[in-house]
């Protein structure tokens, strides 16, 4: 799949491309966030190349382990009381890798509504 090969995710869950990663399983990867914007920002993918969460939402076994993993990171970073979970979704939303991310984000107050 060629969107696949150019992913700059794909090559972090085979592992070809440095990343701080703090979960791996078979088909879940979190890993932080190069440019983090709070104490705690982790991202958590699918090791497949899904583009976005309406294509993830077809494979219901790897987005439940992925809401998993998202359960799992805000326990291990001690922001479970506390913390964010975003899927930016296409260019509007600022959607800017296209392999689906959820940003685990916490570790200070934040504002509502999101810009
Ligand atoms: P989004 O705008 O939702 O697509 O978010 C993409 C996120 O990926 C941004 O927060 C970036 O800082 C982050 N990011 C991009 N490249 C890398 C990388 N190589 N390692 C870790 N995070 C990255």
């Amino acid at each position: 799949m060629i969107a696949a090969m150019s992913c700059i995710f794909c090559a972090i869950a085979a592992g070809e491309v440095p990343a701080t990663v703090v979960h791996q399983s078979e088909r879940v990867v979190a890993f932080r966030d190069l440019n983090p914007v709070a104490p705690v920002h982790v991202l958590v993918i699918p090791r497949e190349h899904y583009r976005n969460v309406v294509e993830l939402s077809a494979d219901v076994a790897t987005a439940a382990e992925l809401l998993e993993v998202v359960a799992e990171v805000a326990n291990t970073e001690n922001v479970a009381d506390g913390f964010r979970t975003v899927f930016n979704t296409g260019g509007d939303a600022g959607q800017e890798v296209d392999h689906v991310h959820a940003h685990v984000i916490g570790g200070r107050q934040m504002q509502w509504p999101p810009g």
